[in-house]
């Protein structure tokens, strides 16, 4: 059953003194409510406070002003031992002189567990996580992400509702990184543990979350499911962060319910008003941002002409990078069947939008 409101963040803000006397807010007043079973990344740059965030909501970190409410009841002042929420590492966090099975072991063993539970619950938690016949090597004696499953089995060990990650893949290879993602995710779906989960990496959050909290300075700037926080970014921080959006200035021509016409280098285009910000009039200066993936780059025909300036092939997909009387733009093209699309450095070309993908922001 899914309960909402499970785990509250309510104007949460955590500031930080420097040691000269500054304050930094590092957590500006933010709020979020998580259900029960739900998987919630914070995602953002570096310094945006997403760790302060987890770690306050851990218990490492007392927050300055605001609540944090599990279940109805006020944690803010219970012990981060107390919580049950394990957080599981980018540093994995290992005890370097314990096997594997006494590293998974330890929580169980600080809370005096009885032996047989303790053996039967590490199998468990071991299995779970494929890690079965490892248990008496030391985390020296494995990789990368196999420890990263020894740290993920010594928290799911403790029966936790909350799992907290704090980057945890940051430190493997790209091949394992989404190995151990779909790892994780299938965990915390078979359990239907809550996790909170923090990562700069916008495709690691658009694949393992349900929910996805886009932080920048301190606050929340969007949350939404990754469809939607992908497909309708609210301002161009984060059209840029989660879609790496071409931006391009503009001007309103027009404007009636069904479409906002904006001039653009020299030539109009018609937009949906639904993709606009609200607000908007006739004759304001707007910023216009459009992903790659809806610039269309052909030979010879299309609105605007440019100059490949890089073509990268990348297997399912062609990234162009294309010089335009403005600066550069990127393009993506999908490598459809029998169709590689393959313009060659210095070639002269043309490329026009998909204006249904334009979003249009106040500037
Ligand atoms: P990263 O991805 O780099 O870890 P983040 O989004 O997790 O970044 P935080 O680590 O939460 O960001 O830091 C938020 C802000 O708070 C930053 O400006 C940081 O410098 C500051 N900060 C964090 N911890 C402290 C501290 N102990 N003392 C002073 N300032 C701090």
């Amino acid at each position: 059953m899914q309960q909402n409101n499970y785990l509250q963040l309510n104007n949460l803000v955590k500031d930080f003194h420097d040691g000269r006397g500054n304050v930094v807010r590092a957590v500006d007043n933010i709020s979020l409510s998580i259900s029960k079973g739900e998987f919630v990344t914070l995602l953002g740059p570096s310094g945006c406070g997403k760790t302060t965030t987890l770690r306050m909501v851990a218990g490492f970190e007392v927050q300055t002003a605001g609540d944090i409410i599990l279940n109805d009841k006020k944690i803010n002042n219970v012990p981060a031992f107390d919580r049950n929420m394990p957080m599981v590492f980018q540093s994995y966090a290992l005890f370097p002189h314990l096997t594997i099975f006494e590293n998974i072991a330890y929580g169980l063993r600080i809370r005096k567990m009885p032996k047989d539970t303790i053996r039967n619950d590490v199998a468990m938690a071991a299995q779970m996580v494929n890690l079965v016949g490892l248990e008496n090597r030391y985390p020296g004696e494995l990789s990368g992400g196999q420890q990263q499953r020894v740290a993920l089995a010594r928290a799911l060990v403790l029966k936790p509702e909350i799992i907290l990650f704090d980057e945890p893949l940051s430190n493997l290879d790209a091949k394992l990184r989404i190995q151990t993602r779909t790892e994780i995710k299938r965990v915390q779906q078979l359990l239907g543990i809550t996790a909170l989960y923090v990562t700069h990496d916008q495709s690691e959050a658009l694949s393992i979350s349900d929910t996805i909290v886009i932080m920048h300075n301190g606050k929340i700037v969007q949350s939404g499911s990754p469809e939607d926080i992908y497909n309708h970014p609210a301002d161009p921080f984060v059209s840029d962060f989660i879609g790496n959006a071409n931006f391009f200035e503009g001007k309103i021509t027009e404007l009636d319910k069904s479409f906002v016409t904006v001039s653009l280098l020299g030539s109009e285009v018609r937009i949906p008003t639904a993709n606009a910000q609200e607000g908007l009039n006739t004759g304001d200066e707007v910023m216009l941002a459009i992903k790659p993936e809806a610039v269309e780059v052909q030979p010879d025909t299309g609105q605007f002409t440019g100059k490949i300036e890089v073509s990268s092939f990348l297997g399912a997909t062609t990234e162009y990078k294309v010089e335009y009387s403005d600066g550069f733009l990127t393009a993506i093209h999908p490598n459809t069947h029998g169709e590689v699309h393959n313009f060659r450095f210095g070639q002269d070309v043309h490329f026009s939008f998909k204006t249904d993908f334009f979003k249009v922001y106040k500037r």
